[in-house]
């Protein structure tokens, strides 16, 4: 009787020692021929097959080569390597899939990040992408059991949307008419009426719309979904395609949003730092010495909570150069969220009360008359992690917003119903899944913490 598969990890971590066991994965390394490394995904840790090479068949042995997938069958014992409790001492072992040693494009060595975005096929076979794509499913795991347990309803927005009115940012168009000769109105436009869905639509930029009106029934949801801009913006921070996670929540002011927000923060931090031990300690050591002590250093600390109007003084007075300069009204670049936070603040920094200006409509207004109940939190390496607000909830005053933005109010009328039919104060905000990746990998390009990124030019696989 053939004895059933273990995952790599098990074995290392508990694997019982002189027990028969079976193996699955793709070989890292063959050497001596004798050692082999091989890996199945479920731990940054290779586990060691001994082979003794005189019991095989040679032309057998030759096809262990770097990349190809092998079953081991053998006896596990202890380990005189260095760095590993156990290995496998081989008695019988399968190709399951041949690799040509020369072709294959993973070698076993370090390659840059670069050249591993143009394999994005094969890089999850690598050390570094498989450290990072099971944080990411850690990561996800840990929002939804942050929201669970809190109450929160996960609900699903629209990923294709009617309204192009979400105002935050340049949409990619969701058609089936023919791109060559769309049918056209008698004043020459794109008849969208023909189209599939009668109207212009598009992929969604924010769930948020509909997200308020969940919270408007649920009290508490959140929805965690694939977001999508078509901003022409090659930084290493953009994504054209996302993931984002936006939890409303109904009787929420602005202090209680931030609240959530840093709660929230330091709780899914400190469950990776708690279960993604391996996957940290590796990238520590490959990639930013300080990275697990930047991550402790978030949880232990206070975010700094100031004003937009605090936050403009104290850079009038830094007396940094910036490359673009500061003064009441401007929207914050990088460069001077960055400031704020790895220079004066030395923590994260949640700011609030930004000019309504440069915020969207749906923002409450302060009394002021010239801020709005904005929320952004900036984080150290990256700068906004998270973009949120208390909402406005007065009728009158969010449908004067929307003419003074000159923006459509028939174009709101299932939004602005919410406000009509018991509306109540509340808030919420938007985490990008991807930025708050960047900054607990380590990684330095945001193309590098999603297995298959779409950028500009660039939707190969
Ligand atoms: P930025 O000013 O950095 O371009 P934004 O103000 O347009 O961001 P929001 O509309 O507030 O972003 O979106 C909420 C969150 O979604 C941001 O705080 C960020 O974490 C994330 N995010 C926004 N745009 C992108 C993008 N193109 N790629 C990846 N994440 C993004
Ligand atoms: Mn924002």
């Amino acid at each position: 009787m053939s004895i059933e598969r273990t995952k790599i990890k098990d074995l290392i971590e508990h694997g019982e020692l002189n027990a028969k066991v079976l193996i699955k994965g793709w070989v890292r390394t063959f050497r001596s021929n004798r050692f082999i490394q091989i890996n199945d995904g479920s731990t940054i840790n290779n586990i060691q097959a001994v082979v003794d090479f005189e019991k095989f068949d040679e032309t057998e042995l030759r096809r262990i080569t770097t990349g190809a997938c092998l079953q081991i069958e053998g006896k596990l014992t202890e380990s005189m390597g260095k760095g590993q409790r156990v290995e496998i001492q081989t008695e019988r072992f399968e190709i399951l899939g041949d690799s040509h040693p020369d072709e294959y494009p993973l070698q076993p060595k370090k390659h840059s990040m670069e050249f591993l975005r143009t394999i994005a096929h094969l890089r999850p076979r690598t050390n570094t992408f498989g450290a990072v794509l099971r944080i990411r499913h850690a990561l996800s795991f840990a929002i939804h059991k942050y929201f669970n347990d809190k109450g929160f309803v996960y609900l699903h927005t629209p990923i294709i949307t009617g309204s192009d009115c979400e105002g935050a940012g340049e949409m990619f168009r969701v058609t089936t008419l023919d791109p060559v000769k769309p049918p056209l109105t008698k004043d020459g436009k794109v008849n969208y009426s023909e189209d599939f869905f009668g109207r212009e639509t598009n992929l969604t930029v924010s769930g948020q719309l509909e997200g308020e009106l969940g919270a408007m029934a649920l009290s508490d949801i959140y929805t965690f979904g694939p977001t999508f801009r078509a901003e022409n913006s090659n930084t290493p921070r953009h994504l054209a395609e996302f993931w984002m996670i936006e939890p409303e929540m109904a009787f929420y002011d602005l202090k209680d949003n931030m609240d959530l927000a840093e709660d929230f923060l330091k709780n899914i931090v400190r469950y990776i730092l708690e279960n993604s031990a391996h996957d940290i300690d590796f990238l520590t050591k490959m990639y930013d010495q300080d990275l697990k002590h930047t991550l402790e250093f978030v949880i232990n600390n206070d975010f700094a909570r100031i004003t937009y109007t605090e936050a403009i003084a104290i850079l009038e007075k830094s007396g940094q150069k910036f490359e673009y300069p500061v003064s009441w009204g401007v929207d914050l670049q990088t460069e001077h969220e960055r400031y704020l936070v790895e220079k004066h603040f030395r923590r994260p920094v949640i700011l609030i009360d930004y000019p309504k200006d440069i915020k969207a409509f749906y923002m409450k207004q302060n009394d002021d008359g010239k801020t709005v109940g904005a929320m952004d939190v900036l984080f150290p390496r990256i700068g906004e992690i998270i973009g949120g607000s208390q909402r406005e909830e007065n009728f009158e005053k969010l449908v004067n917003r929307i003419k003074e933005l000159n923006l459509k109010k028939e174009d709101f009328w299932w939004y602005l119903d919410t406000r009509r039919f018991g509306s109540a104060p509340h808030s919420g905000f938007g985490l990008g899944l991807e930025r708050m990746l960047l900054f607990i990998t380590g990684m330095s390009n945001i193309r590098d913490v999603i297995p298959f990124p779409r950028t500009p030019k660039n939707a190969e696989f």
